[in-house]
Protein backbone atom coordinates (compact mmCIF):
# COMPACT_ATOMS: atom_id res chain seq x y z
CA UNK A 1 0.00 0.00 0.00
CA UNK A 2 0.99 3.81 -1.09
CA UNK A 3 0.46 6.70 0.67
CA UNK A 4 -1.16 9.95 -1.43
CA UNK A 5 2.15 11.66 -0.23
CA UNK A 6 3.74 9.51 -2.24
CA UNK A 7 2.10 10.76 -5.09
CA UNK A 8 4.42 13.60 -6.76
CA UNK A 9 2.42 15.89 -8.90
CA UNK A 10 5.22 16.69 -11.65
CA UNK A 11 8.35 14.32 -12.34
CA UNK A 12 10.98 15.38 -9.80
CA UNK A 13 13.40 13.55 -11.47
CA UNK A 14 16.39 15.63 -13.90
CA UNK A 15 18.52 13.41 -15.78
CA UNK A 16 21.38 14.44 -17.08
CA UNK A 17 24.27 12.70 -19.25
CA UNK A 18 28.19 13.34 -19.00
CA UNK A 19 30.74 12.20 -21.29
CA UNK A 20 34.20 12.02 -19.50
CA UNK A 21 37.36 13.17 -22.34
CA UNK A 22 39.26 9.90 -23.49
CA UNK A 23 42.19 9.03 -21.52
CA UNK A 24 45.99 8.73 -22.30
CA UNK A 25 45.32 4.58 -22.90
CA UNK A 26 42.19 5.20 -25.36
CA UNK A 27 44.78 7.96 -27.03
CA UNK A 28 47.30 4.90 -27.23
CA UNK A 29 44.95 2.54 -28.45
CA UNK A 30 43.56 4.75 -31.24
CA UNK A 31 40.31 5.57 -29.73
CA UNK A 32 37.67 6.50 -31.88
CA UNK A 33 34.89 8.87 -30.22
CA UNK A 34 31.33 7.50 -30.72
CA UNK A 35 29.13 9.62 -28.30
CA UNK A 36 28.47 12.70 -30.31
CA UNK A 37 26.90 15.72 -28.27
CA UNK A 38 24.45 18.23 -30.17
CA UNK A 39 24.56 20.78 -26.67
CA UNK A 40 22.01 22.95 -28.50
CA UNK A 41 19.23 20.04 -28.49
CA UNK A 42 20.46 18.24 -25.75
CA UNK A 43 20.98 14.55 -27.41
CA UNK A 44 23.46 12.81 -27.54
CA UNK A 45 24.18 9.80 -30.62
CA UNK A 46 25.91 6.38 -29.92
CA UNK A 47 27.65 5.19 -33.06
CA UNK A 48 28.58 1.81 -32.06
CA UNK A 49 29.09 -0.69 -35.27
CA UNK A 50 26.46 -1.37 -36.96
CA UNK A 51 23.86 1.42 -35.43
CA UNK A 52 23.67 5.03 -34.17
CA UNK A 53 20.55 5.59 -32.01
CA UNK A 54 20.08 9.24 -30.44
CA UNK A 55 19.14 9.77 -27.03
CA UNK A 56 17.28 13.27 -25.12
CA UNK A 57 18.00 14.17 -21.77
CA UNK A 58 17.26 17.32 -19.96
CA UNK A 59 21.07 18.19 -20.08
CA UNK A 60 23.80 16.30 -22.29
CA UNK A 61 27.34 17.88 -21.31
CA UNK A 62 30.71 16.77 -23.63
CA UNK A 63 33.60 16.41 -22.63
CA UNK A 64 34.21 20.08 -22.08
CA UNK A 65 32.33 20.83 -20.08
CA UNK A 66 33.98 21.56 -16.25
CA UNK A 67 33.28 21.03 -12.92
CA UNK A 68 32.26 24.47 -12.35
CA UNK A 69 29.61 24.95 -15.62
CA UNK A 70 28.43 21.05 -14.32
CA UNK A 71 28.09 22.74 -10.67
CA UNK A 72 25.67 25.45 -12.43
CA UNK A 73 24.15 23.78 -14.38
CA UNK A 74 23.25 20.57 -11.90
CA UNK A 75 24.22 20.97 -8.81
CA UNK A 76 23.27 24.09 -7.68
CA UNK A 77 19.35 23.95 -8.82
CA UNK A 78 19.26 21.14 -6.34
CA UNK A 79 20.89 22.89 -3.53
CA UNK A 80 18.55 25.68 -4.04
CA UNK A 81 15.60 22.93 -3.33
CA UNK A 82 17.55 21.10 -0.60
CA UNK A 83 17.91 24.70 1.15
CA UNK A 84 14.21 25.56 0.41
CA UNK A 85 13.03 22.33 2.36
CA UNK A 86 12.98 19.37 -0.12
CA UNK A 87 14.86 16.49 0.37
CA UNK A 88 17.16 15.66 -2.91
CA UNK A 89 19.64 13.38 -4.19
CA UNK A 90 22.28 13.47 -6.66
CA UNK A 91 23.11 10.52 -8.16
CA UNK A 92 26.17 9.30 -10.18
CA UNK A 93 25.75 6.35 -12.65
CA UNK A 94 27.82 4.83 -14.97
CA UNK A 95 30.37 2.05 -15.62
CA UNK A 96 33.74 1.85 -13.31
CA UNK A 97 35.81 4.62 -14.89
CA UNK A 98 33.14 6.50 -17.12
CA UNK A 99 33.42 9.55 -14.21
CA UNK A 100 31.08 9.29 -11.47
CA UNK A 101 33.52 9.90 -8.43
CA UNK A 102 35.14 12.72 -9.97
CA UNK A 103 31.75 14.52 -10.93
CA UNK A 104 30.32 13.81 -7.32
CA UNK A 105 33.85 14.96 -5.99
CA UNK A 106 33.63 18.37 -8.11
CA UNK A 107 30.15 18.71 -6.66
CA UNK A 108 30.84 18.39 -3.43
CA UNK A 109 33.39 20.74 -3.20
CA UNK A 110 30.60 23.24 -4.58
CA UNK A 111 28.05 22.12 -3.16
CA UNK A 112 29.49 22.74 0.67
CA UNK A 113 30.55 25.89 0.02
CA UNK A 114 27.51 26.88 -1.52
CA UNK A 115 25.54 25.76 1.30
CA UNK A 116 27.17 27.04 3.90
CA UNK A 117 27.63 30.75 1.81
CA UNK A 118 23.96 30.59 1.76
CA UNK A 119 23.29 29.61 5.24
CA UNK A 120 25.50 32.53 6.80
CA UNK A 121 23.25 35.09 4.17
CA UNK A 122 20.07 32.99 5.91
CA UNK A 123 21.29 33.75 9.57
CA UNK A 124 21.86 37.58 9.15
CA UNK A 125 19.14 38.26 6.83
CA UNK A 126 16.23 35.98 8.42
CA UNK A 127 17.16 35.08 11.37
CA UNK A 128 17.64 31.63 10.49
CA UNK A 129 19.73 29.34 12.65
CA UNK A 130 21.12 26.61 10.12
CA UNK A 131 22.82 23.28 12.12
CA UNK A 132 24.13 21.25 9.27
CA UNK A 133 25.42 17.96 10.11
CA UNK A 134 26.76 15.03 8.13
CA UNK A 135 26.93 11.07 7.55
CA UNK A 136 28.48 8.69 5.73
CA UNK A 137 27.60 4.98 4.41
CA UNK A 138 28.77 2.88 2.26
CA UNK A 139 26.16 -0.28 0.67
CA UNK A 140 27.66 -2.92 -0.09
CA UNK A 141 26.16 -6.82 -0.87
CA UNK A 142 23.06 -5.32 0.51
CA UNK A 143 25.13 -4.43 3.90
CA UNK A 144 24.90 -0.88 5.25
CA UNK A 145 27.98 0.20 7.09
CA UNK A 146 29.21 3.22 8.75
CA UNK A 147 32.19 4.89 6.62
CA UNK A 148 32.74 7.50 10.07
CA UNK A 149 32.70 4.75 12.34
CA UNK A 150 33.88 1.66 10.14
CA UNK A 151 34.71 -0.81 13.18
CA UNK A 152 30.48 -0.88 13.50
CA UNK A 153 28.24 -3.39 12.60
CA UNK A 154 26.08 -3.36 10.03
CA UNK A 155 23.37 -0.70 10.68
CA UNK A 156 19.40 -1.02 9.61
CA UNK A 157 17.31 1.34 8.10
CA UNK A 158 14.62 2.57 9.52
CA UNK A 159 11.54 4.34 8.79
CA UNK A 160 10.03 6.88 11.24
CA UNK A 161 6.36 8.19 10.16
CA UNK A 162 7.93 11.78 11.38
CA UNK A 163 10.88 12.00 10.47
CA UNK A 164 11.60 9.79 7.66
CA UNK A 165 14.09 7.43 6.63
CA UNK A 166 16.77 7.03 8.58
CA UNK A 167 19.83 4.80 9.45
CA UNK A 168 19.89 3.55 12.79
CA UNK A 169 22.97 3.86 15.07
CA UNK A 170 24.59 5.89 12.84
CA UNK A 171 26.83 8.50 13.33
CA UNK A 172 26.67 12.25 12.49
CA UNK A 173 29.18 14.61 12.46
CA UNK A 174 27.93 18.37 13.48
CA UNK A 175 30.20 20.36 10.31
CA UNK A 176 30.33 24.00 11.22
CA UNK A 177 31.60 25.08 7.28
CA UNK A 178 32.56 24.32 4.19
CA UNK A 179 35.72 22.70 4.80
CA UNK A 180 34.69 20.41 7.66
CA UNK A 181 32.33 19.11 5.61
CA UNK A 182 35.05 17.98 3.10
CA UNK A 183 37.23 16.85 5.73
CA UNK A 184 34.39 14.33 7.08
CA UNK A 185 33.81 13.15 2.83
CA UNK A 186 37.81 12.91 2.85
CA UNK A 187 37.61 10.61 5.88
CA UNK A 188 34.80 8.39 5.17
CA UNK A 189 36.69 8.40 1.60
CA UNK A 190 39.74 6.92 3.13
CA UNK A 191 38.24 4.60 5.59
CA UNK A 192 36.56 3.08 2.44
CA UNK A 193 39.38 2.44 0.61
CA UNK A 194 41.40 1.13 3.29
CA UNK A 195 38.35 -1.52 4.82
CA UNK A 196 37.46 -2.72 1.22
CA UNK A 197 41.36 -3.24 0.20
CA UNK A 198 41.52 -5.25 3.44
CA UNK A 199 39.15 -7.77 1.93
CA UNK A 200 40.35 -7.76 -1.39
CA UNK A 201 37.81 -5.75 -2.99
CA UNK A 202 37.71 -2.74 -5.26
CA UNK A 203 35.89 0.42 -3.84
CA UNK A 204 33.81 0.56 -7.04
CA UNK A 205 31.47 -2.49 -5.99
CA UNK A 206 30.00 -0.82 -3.79
CA UNK A 207 27.82 2.32 -3.16
CA UNK A 208 28.29 5.04 -1.34
CA UNK A 209 26.19 7.82 0.23
CA UNK A 210 27.18 10.63 1.91
CA UNK A 211 24.10 12.99 3.56
CA UNK A 212 23.88 16.07 4.83
CA UNK A 213 21.49 17.38 6.94
CA UNK A 214 20.20 21.04 7.05
CA UNK A 215 17.54 21.81 9.88
CA UNK A 216 16.93 25.60 9.81
CA UNK A 217 15.26 27.48 12.73
CA UNK A 218 13.34 30.33 12.32
CA UNK A 219 10.32 32.52 14.14
CA UNK A 220 7.28 33.03 12.26
CA UNK A 221 5.02 35.06 14.48
CA UNK A 222 6.53 34.36 17.03
CA UNK A 223 6.10 30.45 16.90
CA UNK A 224 9.43 28.63 16.22
CA UNK A 225 9.14 26.84 12.99
CA UNK A 226 11.66 24.19 12.24
CA UNK A 227 12.89 22.11 8.53
CA UNK A 228 15.20 19.96 7.79
CA UNK A 229 15.79 18.62 4.80
CA UNK A 230 18.61 15.89 3.95
CA UNK A 231 20.94 15.98 0.81
CA UNK A 232 22.10 12.72 -0.62
CA UNK A 233 25.38 12.46 -2.77
CA UNK A 234 25.25 9.11 -4.35
CA UNK A 235 28.30 7.46 -5.77
CA UNK A 236 26.88 4.39 -6.89
CA UNK A 237 28.99 1.13 -7.94
CA UNK A 238 30.27 0.75 -11.49
CA UNK A 239 27.08 -0.76 -13.20
CA UNK A 240 29.48 -2.66 -15.76
CA UNK A 241 28.23 -6.40 -16.71
CA UNK A 242 30.56 -9.13 -15.05
CA UNK A 243 32.24 -11.27 -16.48
CA UNK A 244 30.56 -15.00 -15.93
CA UNK A 245 33.90 -16.05 -15.11
CA UNK A 246 34.87 -13.84 -12.42
CA UNK A 247 31.77 -14.13 -11.08
CA UNK A 248 32.18 -17.19 -8.69
CA UNK A 249 31.01 -17.47 -4.76
CA UNK A 250 31.51 -14.29 -3.04
CA UNK A 251 31.56 -12.32 -6.28
CA UNK A 252 28.72 -13.62 -7.88
CA UNK A 253 26.68 -12.81 -4.49
CA UNK A 254 27.82 -9.25 -4.77
CA UNK A 255 27.67 -8.91 -8.53
CA UNK A 256 23.66 -10.33 -7.81
CA UNK A 257 23.65 -7.19 -5.44
CA UNK A 258 24.78 -4.46 -7.18
CA UNK A 259 22.27 -5.73 -10.46
CA UNK A 260 19.85 -6.10 -7.60
CA UNK A 261 20.02 -2.22 -6.39
CA UNK A 262 20.51 -1.09 -9.41
CA UNK A 263 17.77 -2.18 -11.30
CA UNK A 264 15.83 -1.88 -7.99
CA UNK A 265 16.58 1.77 -8.26
CA UNK A 266 16.06 1.79 -12.23
CA UNK A 267 12.30 0.48 -11.12
CA UNK A 268 11.75 2.97 -8.52
CA UNK A 269 12.19 5.96 -10.37
CA UNK A 270 10.15 4.56 -13.58
CA UNK A 271 7.22 3.93 -11.14
CA UNK A 272 7.80 7.64 -9.94
CA UNK A 273 8.00 9.08 -13.26
CA UNK A 274 5.04 7.03 -14.20
CA UNK A 275 2.88 8.41 -11.07
CA UNK A 276 3.79 11.80 -12.42
CA UNK A 277 2.12 10.86 -15.82
CA UNK A 278 -0.82 9.83 -13.72
CA UNK A 279 -0.79 6.01 -13.60
CA UNK A 280 -1.26 4.51 -10.81
CA UNK A 281 1.84 2.46 -9.25
CA UNK A 282 3.21 0.95 -6.43
CA UNK A 283 6.39 2.19 -5.80
CA UNK A 284 8.84 -0.75 -4.63
CA UNK A 285 11.40 1.29 -2.40
CA UNK A 286 11.82 -1.92 -0.41
CA UNK A 287 13.33 -3.82 -3.41
CA UNK A 288 17.04 -2.83 -2.07
CA UNK A 289 19.01 -1.15 0.76
CA UNK A 290 19.68 1.49 -1.76
CA UNK A 291 16.68 2.67 -2.67
CA UNK A 292 14.67 2.32 0.77
CA UNK A 293 17.68 5.29 1.97
CA UNK A 294 16.81 7.71 -0.43
CA UNK A 295 13.09 6.94 -0.21
CA UNK A 296 12.41 10.55 1.11
CA UNK A 297 14.92 11.85 -1.48
CA UNK A 298 13.24 10.13 -4.89
CA UNK A 299 9.63 10.39 -4.20
CA UNK A 300 7.07 12.55 -1.95
CA UNK A 301 8.17 16.43 -1.97
CA UNK A 302 11.75 15.98 -3.01
CA UNK A 303 13.85 16.83 -5.90
CA UNK A 304 16.05 13.77 -7.96
CA UNK A 305 19.01 14.35 -10.64
CA UNK A 306 20.72 11.15 -11.90
CA UNK A 307 23.64 11.48 -13.98
CA UNK A 308 24.85 9.24 -16.27
CA UNK A 309 28.95 8.99 -16.46
CA UNK A 310 29.51 7.69 -20.22
CA UNK A 311 33.16 6.97 -21.74
CA UNK A 312 33.75 8.86 -25.16
CA UNK A 313 35.22 5.92 -27.06
CA UNK A 314 33.64 3.39 -29.30
CA UNK A 315 35.54 0.46 -27.12
CA UNK A 316 32.95 1.26 -24.29
CA UNK A 317 29.98 1.21 -27.19
CA UNK A 318 27.79 -1.37 -25.34
CA UNK A 319 28.16 -0.55 -21.82
CA UNK A 320 27.52 3.43 -22.54
CA UNK A 321 24.28 1.99 -24.50
CA UNK A 322 23.19 0.03 -21.51
CA UNK A 323 23.91 3.00 -19.02
CA UNK A 324 21.83 5.32 -21.25
CA UNK A 325 19.05 3.38 -21.83
CA UNK A 326 19.06 2.86 -18.07
CA UNK A 327 19.06 7.03 -17.78
CA UNK A 328 16.03 6.95 -20.72
CA UNK A 329 13.93 4.65 -18.43
CA UNK A 330 14.22 7.79 -15.73
CA UNK A 331 12.87 10.25 -18.02
P1 LIG B 1 34.35 6.11 -11.80
O1 LIG B 1 34.17 6.71 -10.44
O2 LIG B 1 33.09 6.14 -12.61
O3 LIG B 1 34.94 4.74 -11.76
P2 LIG B 1 36.38 8.13 -12.07
O4 LIG B 1 35.62 9.31 -11.60
O5 LIG B 1 37.31 7.53 -11.09
O6 LIG B 1 35.39 7.01 -12.62
O7 LIG B 1 37.11 8.55 -13.41
C1 LIG B 1 38.09 7.75 -14.04
C2 LIG B 1 39.27 8.63 -14.45
O8 LIG B 1 38.88 9.59 -15.42
C3 LIG B 1 39.85 9.42 -13.29
O9 LIG B 1 41.24 9.48 -13.42
C4 LIG B 1 39.24 10.79 -13.46
O10 LIG B 1 40.04 11.80 -12.91
C5 LIG B 1 39.11 10.92 -14.97
N1 LIG B 1 37.93 11.72 -15.35
C6 LIG B 1 36.65 11.34 -15.27
N2 LIG B 1 35.81 12.29 -15.71
C7 LIG B 1 36.58 13.32 -16.10
C8 LIG B 1 36.32 14.61 -16.67
N3 LIG B 1 35.06 15.04 -16.93
N4 LIG B 1 37.37 15.42 -16.94
C9 LIG B 1 38.63 15.00 -16.69
N5 LIG B 1 38.95 13.79 -16.18
C10 LIG B 1 37.95 12.96 -15.87
MG1 LIG C 1 34.49 5.76 -8.59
Amino acid sequence: AFSAADQPTNSNVQVVVRVRPPNQREHEQGYKKAAAVDAAAQTLTLSVTPFARSFKFDYVADEDVGQEDIFQRVGKPITDACLQGYHCCLIAYGQTGAGKTFTMEGSFELFFCFVFGYARIFRFVNCFTTIPYSAFVQIYNEQVQDLLDPDSAHLNIREDTKNGMYVDGLQEVVVPSAEATYGVFRRGSQNRHVGMTAMNIESSRSHSVFTLVVESQRVVGGVMNRKTSRFYLVDLAGSERQKYSETIGIRLKEAGSINKSLSALGNVIKALVDISEGKVRHVPYRDSKLTFLLKDALGGNSKCTLIANVSPADKNGEETLSTLKFAQRAK
